[in-house]
Parts: C-alpha cells; structure tokens; sequence
C-alpha cells in the first residue's frame, strides 16, 4: 500500500434507486479506511444515466449514511477543493478530457447509427461471437470526421483499445489480473448528448479527485481492464484497486439479490433492525478483527480493519447472525432509548400510558424492533384462547376449578402488587397440591392465550385486575 499518499476513499453511488447493503458495506469500508490514515471519505453522485436515476434517491443515500454516521469529508452539501462532486455537474471536465483522447489518438468519433450497431450484433451473435463494436469507424480519415461533424451527423467518441496487448493491474485481494486487449471493447466513453460513460466518468473522477484507493464490489472488475486502458492513455497513475466480494443469499447460494428478499438498507431499518446491529454485521462479513470478538464499535473497527484483510471469498448474508446481533444491541439500550426506538413500530391501539411497565418485560425477547406487536399484543388487545390448550394436561373439572379458586383468591386482592399475586398463586398450588407445571401454564394460557410469555406473575401484575379476572372468568365458561 502506498504509504507517502495520502488516503482519499469515495462512495460513488448511482442514484437508481435505494441504497443496497452491499452500497453501505462498501462506505462503511471507505469510511474506516479514510479515518484510520487521517485521510478523506468522499461521496460522490454517479448521475450520468439520466435514464435510470429515481427521483429523491441522493436525498436518501445521504440520510442512510447519516443514520450511520458514515458523514463524507467532501461531497454534496458540505464541497470540497476537488468539486462539483454530482457528475451531471461536471460535464465540461469529461467532454475535455476526451477531446484530450482523441487528440493524442486514444479515442475516434464514431458516427455508426443504432440500426447498423443492432445490426453488427446481431451477426455477431448468430456467429456466437462477443457482442463488440467492429471498429468500423476506427478508420475514418480526419477530413471524412470532419465532414461528417459539420454535417452534425450524431456521434459518440469511443476508447480506441490497442490491438494484441497483454495487460495487467493488481487487486489488493486478487493479485495480479492480466487480461488481453483484444477482448476490450472499443468503449463509448462520451455519448452524443454529451455525457459521458461511466467509464471514462469514474477514471476522470477518481484522478481528479486524487483518490487514492478504489473500493467497490467485484461486479465492477470487469471493467476494470478499460479503465486501467483509460489511465494508461492518459498517463495517470493507477490507484490501488480492491474488488470486494459480493454477498450471497441468506441460503448461501447466489447473489444476494431482490428477488430473493430484503437487499435496501432501508428495508432492513424498517423491519427493526438497529443501525449499530446492520453496521457491526457489515464489519465482520468477510473480515474478523484479531481477538474475534465480533460486536464490535465503528471505532474500534476503524482501528483493525485493513482491507487487504477482507476474504477475497464471497459470503453469505447471514441472517442468524444479524438478527443475534440485533438482540445485543437492544440490549445495551436503556428502557427509555429502546421505548424511543420503538416508537415507529407501535401499532396506534398500543396503549403508551403502559408501555414502561410493559417494555420491560418483553425487552429480552426482542429479536426485531418490529416483533413488538406480536410480543405485546395480548396485553391490549382480545385473546383467543383454546379450551383444548387449558384441557391439555387436567380435566375440565379441575381445571375449571383451578380458575375459580385463582379468580376467587386474586378479586380479593385490595393492591395488585406483584409480589403479593406470586403469594396468592403460589400458595393456592400448594393447598390444593395442584401440578405446578400444569397449573402455571393453563393460567398463563388463559390470561394471555399463548405459551410463550414473559413470567407468569409479571405479566399478571402488568395485566391488571379488571383484565386478569375477566380473562380468568371467560376462559372457566369455555370449559
Ligand atoms: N456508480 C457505480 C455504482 O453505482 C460505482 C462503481 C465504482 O465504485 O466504480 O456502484
């Protein structure tokens, strides 16, 4: 790694639509790079595919790194020396960049219509050969361009990639990479509306911008030959290129993509999970610190990570882990941060009056901020209770009179304090030597009308008088 450099690192989102894990990964891993080296995080908008770009999505893209604290050193809103940092606001910088090109013979106009292109490509894959431009206009005298741009014939410029080379890069993961130029297509670098290509938008913005490592995902590796062709012809030296793998399906097996589930970082926040929890997760796919100890801050992640340390294998987004991670963080949350973090996912009959009696009690059960209704729900909401359930282990003699006596002894209770409904339950069993096991949990299926619950006596004294003994006495006129 070039140590006299300074370390500038960029995201150089496209804003097609939201931002994927994989886009946070990747900012997260600039991020961390940029500030363990006292260097510089940049973000910059790649908007040249007018085509594809969503309204509202660079709003987006700049809340989700805020939400993680990953703030850009340069960028939209806050500049820097090295501006504009939105491509479509840097247009004149390309188009001079390529007349550079075609005027020290790395690039040619080329006038080829759509219809004679689709026609090249067609031959071609009838041939079963590569779809690439056949060079056609590679040969054009200067005076036949020129012709034809006073003409104003439509026209693109295009790389004019060497014959017969053999070239080669390196990638921090993956070595030396060589690759033969007849295998490059004569790229489009500049379209006839003027904008450019990613390509030569992403060589000039990196150059320009002095950056010193390129992160993204391995998707983008087969561009790469072109753009070590486009610093070559201008001269530019090459930045240390890293090709992150990318993540596979929670399954393991293929790309994580949308059609297999939640790939947004904004959908994944709104299914509960927390900030921190995604963030940590992010760290430790592919990358382990040294002790293994894999809850871990941005800070401390900041310190040891090094990209050269990430596994050039691809991994499989594991949800297992993420959600295990998630219950961590929520627990580190104090009552009152959590019941902050969980206003956004309570249903509107949730009483709020009794969510700090409540949330305590449900606190270590949560895996998703979202599973909260389904934790809470039986505290505000009807029951259905299954008389088949109360039935399971007594008859519906006993049983019936178990809720009596229960309903009996707890209508007598003056306070309905917790510890004084564990006496009176408790002492009940044993008068009547009822089945301890059996007795507790037909009692907690009738007052909540399911298994798994938080404990009995809590959940009662949170339930209230009016709901416990109405709830006891409905149950006893099922049976
Ligand atoms: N604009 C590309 C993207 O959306 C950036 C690729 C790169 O980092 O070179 O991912």
């Amino acid at each position: 790694m070039s140590m006299h450099k300074t370390v500038r690192t960029r995201l150089a989102p496209s804003p097609t639509g939201e931002l994927h894990v994989g886009g946070l990964a990747m900012a997260l891993k600039g991020y961390a790079w940029a500030k363990k080296n006292d260097g510089t995080f940049i973000l910059r908008i790649e908007d040249t595919d007018q085509t594809r770009e969503v309204t509202g999505a660079v709003d987006r893209i700049k809340q989700i790194l805020m939400t993680f604290n990953l703030q850009w050193d340069e960028g939209p809103d806050v500049g820097g020396d090295f501006g504009p940092y939105i491509q479509s606001e840097r247009l004149p910088l390309y188009q001079k960049y390529a007349q550079e090109l075609l005027a020290n013979g790395h690039a040619y106009y080329c006038f080829c219509t759509k219809e004679r292109l689709a026609q090249v490509r067609d031959e071609q894959r009838a041939k079963k050969l590569p779809p690439m431009y056949d060079g056609h206009c590679r040969s054009l005298s200067e005076s036949e361009v020129q012709a034809k741009l006073d003409n104003h014939e439509p026209s693109v410029i295009r790389l004019k990639v060497p014959k017969d080379e053999s070239l080669s890069f390196t990638d921090l993961l993956r070595g030396t990479i060589t690759f033969e130029t007849n295998t490059v297509d004569d790229q489009v670098l500049l379209k006839s509306d003027g904008f450019p290509t990613y390509h030569l938008a992403v060589v000039v913005d990196d150059h320009t911008m002095h950056i010193s490592h390129v992160f993204r995902g391995e998707e983008w590796i087969s561009s790469a030959p072109k753009h070590v062709l486009l610093y070559r012809s201008f001269g530019w030296e090459l930045p240390v290129f890293v090709h992150f793998p990318i993540f596979l399906n929670p399954t393991g097996k293929g790309k994580m993509s949308k059609r297999h589930g939640t790939v947004s970082v904004e959908s994944f926040l709104s299914q509960g999970y927390l900030p921190d929890a995604l963030l940590n997760f992010l760290m430790i796919l592919g990358w382990a610190p040294k002790d293994d100890q894999e809850v871990m801050s941005l800070e401390r992640y900041i310190n040891e990570f090094n990209p050269g340390d990430v596994s050039s294998k691809s991994v499989k987004f594991d949800l297992t882990k993420l959600q295990w991670l998630n219950g961590v963080y929520i627990r580190t949350l104090s009552m009152d941060a959590l019941s902050e973090r969980l206003q956004p996912f309570l249903p509107t009959d949730f009483p709020q009056d009794r969510l700090v009696e409540i949330l305590p009690l449900v606190s270590e059960r949560l895996v998703l901020l979202s599973d909260i209704e389904e934790l809470t729900n039986f505290f505000y909401r009807p029951i259905e209770v299954d008389p088949q359930q109360l039935l399971k282990k007594a008859d519906a003699q006993l049983v019936k009179e178990q809720l009596q006596q229960t309903h009996a002894a707890l209508a007598e209770h003056d306070s309905w304090e917790l510890a004084a409904i564990e006496t009176t339950i408790r002492e009940l069993q044993e008068r009547h030597d009822w089945h301890r096991g059996q007795y507790f949990m037909m009692l907690r299926l009738a007052v909540t009308g399911k298994k798994a619950t938080p404990p009995l006596f809590e959940t009662i004294s949170a339930l209230g008088t009016d709901q416990t003994l109405e709830r006891l006495d409905s149950a006893g006129k099922m049976l």
